[in-house]
């Protein structure tokens, strides 16, 4: 075992030390050198498996830390679609919070009724809530709107499926988070996924919506904080640690997020990050740099009872009861009001 090694590691509290590379070859551990599993290109560390699920882990411990003060009883609510992101922001929870006496986790899951993809990714969530002994909960459009994905394609007009989608889906997990009691809603927003949005939220020129991204510093009458726990957590990372976990995790891609805007920008930030590794970093700090005056310049609105479900809203109906009638109308093509124009991909915005 070569010489333990001190390395700055970015989101981590390690001392800096220049990586260098261990004797006799590239792929050793930078911290301990034993054989590395992954290269962390923004750092140039090199990392055994111990010392690359420990980076991981740590990271989301300082950032949920970051992002909120539990109380002493609190019910934690984490939307699982299965997808590895959302498993592996839901075992960690598990791992960090199990230990906390008074902290119920939940998982929850939205059921959109799209054939072919969702009913196997609902598997994937229930065996690793079962895993670890966490309730699974379900909410489908089916039950809370009268319609599926499926059933509503030939409906949506001009417009993505995620920008139906994406809203009803939001709406869903605040509704159910809010009746099982959660204070909180951790999503699997990963590093990759928030640089994305925060890149599209300005190419589309919606700085509102900009300064409403999440985590939510604090709680609005109806609606159940959103925290994202792997927020500085890469794609590649979230995948390399529920590799290295074995956790059961569902790999399909839905088959309407072909048409989702979101991919053109995932292309994008990867792109940005080959060629400057530490842009996704760079992306997030300047928002959150910019984040204070933009909430200060567009606080958010009073809301009341939605007139038609009774869901918080800004204003007459709310969002989602909105779509629902246009896709129950065949108006599809008019998505306006909504404050977004396309879809976003399989993603809780905020
Ligand atoms: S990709 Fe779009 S349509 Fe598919 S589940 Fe996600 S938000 Fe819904
Ligand atoms: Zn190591
Ligand atoms: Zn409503």
């Amino acid at each position: 075992m070569g010489k333990t090694r001190k390395i700055k590691i970015a989101g981590s509290d390690d001392p800096a030390v220049p990586p260098a590379p261990a004797a006799g070859s590239r792929s050793a551990c930078s911290l301990c050198g034993r054989p590395a599993v992954t290269f962390i290109r923004y750092s140039g560390a090199h990392l055994c498996e111990d010392h690359f699920l420990g980076f991981v882990r740590r990271k989301v411990t300082r950032e949920v830390r970051r992002q909120v003060r539990l109380p002493d009883q609190s019910t934690i609510a984490v939307a699982v679609s299965g997808g590895k992101d959302s498993v592996v922001a839901l075992r960690i929870l598990h791992d960090i919070l199990s230990a906390r006496r008074g902290t119920r986790l939940v998982a929850l899951t939205v059921d959109e009724g799209i054939s072919g993809y969702r009913p196997s990714s609902l598997r994937v969530a229930a065996r690793n809530c079962k895993a670890i002994g966490v309730e699974h909960h379900i909410i489908s459009f089916c039950e809370m709107f009268g319609l599926t994905m499926d059933r509503s394609r030939k409906r949506w007009g001009d417009s993505t499926p995620c920008t139906y989608c994406g809203v009803l889906r939001r709406h869903c997990l605040n509704k159910l988070a809010r009746k099982l009691g959660a204070d909180l809603l951790a999503t699997g927003l990963n590093l990759d996924d928030t640089a994305q949005s925060i890149l599209m939220n300005i190419c589309r020129g919606d700085v509102e919506r900009l300064a409403r991204l999440g985590p939510h510093e604090k709680a609005r009458e109806g609606l159940v904080r959103r925290i994202q726990p792997l927020r500085l957590v890469s794609d590649k990372e979230s995948f390399l640690y529920a590799t290295l976990k074995g956790y059961p995790v569902h790999h399909s891609v839905c088959p309407y997020a072909g048409a989702a805007m979101r991919n053109r920008f995932r292309d994008m930030v990867l792109e940005l990050e080959r060629a400057s590794p530490g842009t996704r970093f760079c992306i997030l700090n300047s928002y959150d740099a910019l984040r204070p005056g933009l909430q200060a310049r567009y606080p958010p609105a009073d809301l009341a009872g939605c007139s038609g479900c009774g869901e918080p809203s800004a204003g007459g109906l709310c969002e989602a009861c909105k779509l629902v009638k246009r896709l129950k109308d065949g108006t599809g093509d008019r998505v306006q009001g909504t404050g977004r124009k396309r879809g976003t991909g399989d993603r809780v915005q905020d």
